[in-house]
């Protein structure tokens, strides 16, 4: 699956908030939404009043970026949520916070979503003790996810055994720091999901 290579600092400045898209320099001095808050670009400190499309696209575009989505695969997982029953915002965030690379960072084994993804990748992530390294992969309550016992002898997981504490995993989560795995105890609700995006707006965008 292709995925934006840009620089991300950019996206952050862009939508006007921090993405923490670059794991731990997100939050140091150097975070460039701290540097420079304003938009990139040449009209990027002059901007002008938002129509309300103009707020629902931003509104996409933030959600889309935090979890590092192409739009076409975006629009798959809107038309997921949008069948399913129940609210359709929540219906995508949850499926965009069941992705597997989510869950891997949600858990603390990658400092960002793109460290996370590029764990699954290389095939470090089991799923139920079976290797599954694609990172849309979706998981389900009761899912065991962890590290490969091959993988726990490299030093970076070594290193991340030694370190790994439960830094606020989400509730709908449970880590087993010592074994560098976790459990899905069940999908999130939105109240679980600290995302800033008002995802009605989203829906409102694809309605039109
Ligand atoms: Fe965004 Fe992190 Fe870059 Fe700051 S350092 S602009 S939060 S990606």
């Amino acid at each position: 699956m292709a995925r934006y290579t840009g620089p991300v600092c950019r996206l952050c400045r862009r939508e006007g908030i921090k993405l923490f898209l670059k794991g731990d320099r997100c939050f140091t001095e150097k975070c460039a939404i701290d540097r420079r808050g304003y938009a990139p670009g040449q009209h990027g400190q002059g901007r002008k009043k938002l129509s309300e499309y103009a707020i629902q696209l931003r509104e996409k575009q933030k959600l889309r970026r935090i979890y590092g989505i192409l739009e076409r695969q975006f629009e798959r997982y809107f038309e997921m949520a949008a069948r399913k029953k129940g609210i359709t915002g929540e219906a995508l965030l949850q499926i965009l916070e069941s992705r597997l690379d989510n869950v891997v960072y949600r858990l603390g084994f990658g400092s960002s979503r793109n460290e996370a993804r590029q764990i699954v990748r290389h095939g470090h992530i089991a799923v139920n003790g079976r290797k599954v390294d694609i990172p849309s992969y979706l998981v389900s309550p009761g899912d065991v996810i962890s590290i490969r016992e091959r993988s726990k002898e490299l030093p970076k997981f070594k290193a991340l055994a030694e370190s790994l504490v439960d830094k606020g995993t989400p509730p709908w989560l449970e880590l087993n720091a010592s074994e560098l795995s976790g459990r899905v105890l069940n999908l999130p609700t939105r109240d679980q999901i600290d995302v800033p995006v008002q995802e009605h707006m989203i829906v409102e965008l694809y309605s039109r």
